[in-house]
């Protein structure tokens, strides 16, 4: 359904369904391969003379009622669909940028996409500077001649920096880059990156989209068909599409994303005006807190606050420690954006074998918690944490 009258909600739940049989949801098209009716129909679909489907990593149905699903949320003009979120960033990368290309990025940019320019795209000469874009001064000084990608995370994680995403646009076309947006943490319900100016826009549905932490899956949008056909063409031939029965789960969990958010965020304030009173807490970062240093930009591009919270506890890495051991209703995990409450405390758990040193250097400090609020009763995840609290 590509109706722009209709509102968020209802495109959400009423997404283009090719079912000829009037099913209420779309069919999984678990299928590798479609037959041609004879060998002039094969011959006119491989020459895209007629629309239709040839081959899964190609395309799908059920795959392609999502990424127009996606697109239209977003947008954009297209969608393109890969099997998780790393496949949808490495896709972008190597569809944008070549031989002795630079890319100014954000430095607290999801790790595994700054990982892969610093040690892998560095084989084919492909260079990188990595910026607090928050200050927008700041990507200015790193823009050279041979920078092609202005590509940023907003708000990104544990700083939650925000990054005006219109004042790069504007940069990024100045200087001819191409502006990607990593929009995983807001959904297009609270953020529309492409209609800020951004070129492309990319997600792992793995988080909010999604939202029921049973499978991977990523997405591209791109804003014009100039670039959505040089991202397809990258992805099919990379061999990074989704499968068609994830394609299925992210449509099922994608027509409730309107409701999480409210639900989760609604619980997101109230505990983040908890932690912020509570005197084993250092510092606190959520979106819309008086002390949240970006109020003014997040009220300018974001449509909510979020649900996303990281703070500072004052016992550091043993209280952190005993934190984690003490929630019973929050799960220990990485990932966010689910129905479900987690936590995570990285000095104990992701960034363990660093060194202090090299930890502080990403911004994870001894007693830093990331918690990504969830839809439970808030009075349970209030108490859950006022609790284990206590053992600080
Ligand atoms: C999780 C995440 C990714 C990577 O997605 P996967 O689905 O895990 O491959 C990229 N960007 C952000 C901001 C993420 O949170």
């Amino acid at each position: 359904m590509e109706s722009k009258n209709f509102g968020f909600s209802t495109r959400l739940i009423h997404t283009e369904n090719p079912d000829a049989l009037g099913s209420a949801t779309v069919p999984i098209y678990q299928t590798s391969t479609f037959a041609f009716k004879d060998s002039d129909h094969g011959a006119r679909l491989f020459a895209g003379e007629e629309k239709g489907f040839i081959y899964t990593r190609i395309g799908n149905p059920t795959i392609e009622a999502l990424e127009k699903s996606v697109a239209d949320l977003e947008n954009g003009f297209g969608g393109v669909a890969t099997g998780s979120g790393m496949g949808a960033v490495t896709t972008v990368y190597m569809t944008f940028l070549g031989q002795g290309a630079h890319v100014v990025s954000t430095d607290a940019v999801y790790g595994p996409a700054r990982g892969v320019i610093e040690n892998h795209f560095t084989r084919f000469g492909v260079e990188s500077t990595y910026v607090n874009t928050a200050d927008i001064e700041n990507i200015k000084k790193a823009i050279r001649p041979n920078t092609k990608m202005l590509y940023i995370e907003t708000p990104s994680n544990p700083t939650m920096a925000i990054t005006d995403i219109e004042a790069c646009a504007k940069i990024a076309h100045q200087h001819g880059l191409i502006l990607v947006v990593d929009n995983t943490f807001c959904s297009p319900y609270l953020q529309r990156p492409l209609e800020l100016g951004a070129d492309v826009v990319l997600h792992s549905m793995t988080k909010f989209i999604n939202g029921h932490a049973d499978i991977v899956a990523g997405m591209i949008v791109a804003k014009e068909k100039k670039n959505y056909d040089a991202i397809r063409n990258m992805m099919v031939n990379m061999g990074c599409n989704m499968d068609p029965h994830q394609a299925y789960l992210v449509l099922r969990g994608l027509k409730t994303l309107s409701i999480r958010v409210e639900r989760a965020q609604e619980n997101a304030k109230k505990i983040a005006e908890f932690l912020e009173n509570h005197p084993k807490i250092e510092w606190i970062m959520y979106p819309g807190l008086k002390s949240f240093p970006y109020n003014e930009i997040a009220k300018k591009q974001m449509k909510g606050t979020g649900s996303m919270i990281s703070f500072e506890l004052k016992g550091g890495i043993e209280a952190g420690k005993n934190l984690m051991n003490n929630v019973k209703v929050a799960l220990l995990a990485v990932s966010l954006g689910g129905v479900e409450t987690l936590i995570q405390h990285p000095a104990s758990m992701t960034h363990s074998k660093l060194s202090k040193e090299a930890r502080e250097k990403s911004g994870i400090t001894d007693g830093l918690v990331r918690y990504s609020v969830g839809i439970e009763n808030v009075e349970d995840l209030i108490e859950d944490l006022r609790h284990a609290l206590e053992f600080c």
